[in-house]
């Protein structure tokens, strides 16, 4: 099975060789303190600043899942109020997750066909505002243009933003914001159970200052271990080395950037000439590049799914309230040219 969900994705086909040449090289059972490990997890963090453009001084900490991001954020950088913009189920998943740690939490949910409008993002001092940059669940995206003005009008709150479904596909603009995530079954085209969590030398003073101790994960024990290159837990070991080994091989972010955006393209006019379903985004200048979603009748749907599946595709579901009435398409960078080509034969019937 080709899997075209939007995570988990197909994982790129060096994996099986990397996993054993991790048995070989004994990586499976290297202590986390060791030499070894400090090496590679320096290395990994080298490597992904190099590729993904992140700025020098920014702090990479490897932590399990998005999910957990969530929750450091609201334990270790939100001292009372936190803004929530969000049109889908994670954004909106991401506010209930906090909203529980910290009860000031404050939701403000925009219509996923509405671009958000940054002069209209002010708010008092001190505050984190949450952005979800690639909502998963709907297939829409928040701009580098825009998270950047947010910043501006807001330079003494943090911005914290979800980009999950988009690290390792598109080109952020990290220095426009303070924290950013991703777990690496998405974009990374890499197995689940890792994710990264990026921060800005302003979030690590505000980390500093909060001093919230009392957690597992809390960021200040998790930025003194990575001052040597190391995690308070023992981390996923095996998928950091993975993680390095694919970043060695990845091309700059600026060459993935563009040839994802040319299949978003490729795909958009594609849908364009369908009969039976179309895109789900009607505003042009909010549609996602590495989530493509479709709509139409349950019925069509369910069969398009069904004749993907005899071709040995798997269509991502939809999510949430969207569940019945869309499919969506990963345009992950690990998903061959070949294999969308299979995938478009199988649905030009429809
Ligand atoms: C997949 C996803 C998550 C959850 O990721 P986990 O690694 O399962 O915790 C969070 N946010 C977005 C936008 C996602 O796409």
């Amino acid at each position: 099975m080709i899997s075209f969900y939007p995570g988990p994705s197909r994982v790129h086909d060096e994996i099986p060789t990397y996993v054993k040449d991790a048995f070989k090289l004994g990586i499976m059972s290297i202590n986390h303190r060791s030499e070894v490990f400090v090496e590679m997890s320096e290395k990994t963090v080298r490597l992904l600043k190099a590729k993904l453009n992140i700025p020098k001084n920014y702090t990479i900490f490897f932590t399990g899942s998005a999910t957990e991001c969530w929750e450091i954020i609201a334990q270790s950088l939100i001292t009372t109020k936190s803004y929530h913009l969000y049109n889908g189920a994670f954004g909106e998943k991401w506010f209930a997750y906090t909203h529980r740690i910290r009860k000031d939490a404050e939701a403000l949910p925009f219509h996923r066909e509405e671009k958000i409008d940054p002069e209209k993002v002010k708010f008092a001092a001190g505050a984190v505002i949450c952005l979800t940059q690639n909502e998963t669940s709907n297939g829409t995206q928040v701009s580098n243009a825009i998270i950047r003005k947010i910043k501006k009008n807001n330079p003494e709150s943090l911005i914290a933003v979800d980009a999950t479904s988009s690290m390792a596909g598109i080109a952020l603009d990290f220095k426009s914001a303070d924290v950013w995530f991703a777990s690496v079954q998405k974009c990374f085209g890499l197995p689940a159970g890792l994710a990264l969590l990026i921060c800005s030398p302003q979030a690590i003073e505000q980390v500093k200052s909060i001093n919230e101790k009392k957690h597992y994960n809390s960021l200040v024990f998790m930025h003194d271990m990575m001052l040597k290159w190391q995690t308070p837990f023992t981390p996923n070991v095996l998928s950091i080395y993975l993680l390095m080994r694919v970043m060695e091989k990845s091309r700059p972010i600026n060459v993935v950037h563009a040839e994802l955006k040319k299949r978003a393209g490729d795909w958009i006019a594609f849908l364009e000439k369908r009969k039976s379903f179309h895109h789900l985004i009607t505003n042009k200048t909010v549609r996602s590049l590495t989530v493509i979603p479709a709509t139409g009748d349950a019925e069509t749907l369910y069969t398009i799914k069904k004749a993907a599946r005899k071709h040995g595709i798997l269509l991502g579901e939809g999510y949430g309230e969207l569940k019945t009435t869309t499919f969506r398409i990963a345009n992950f960078p690990a998903l061959k040219q070949s294999e969308i080509n299979i995938l478009r034969k199988v649905l030009s019937k429809f």
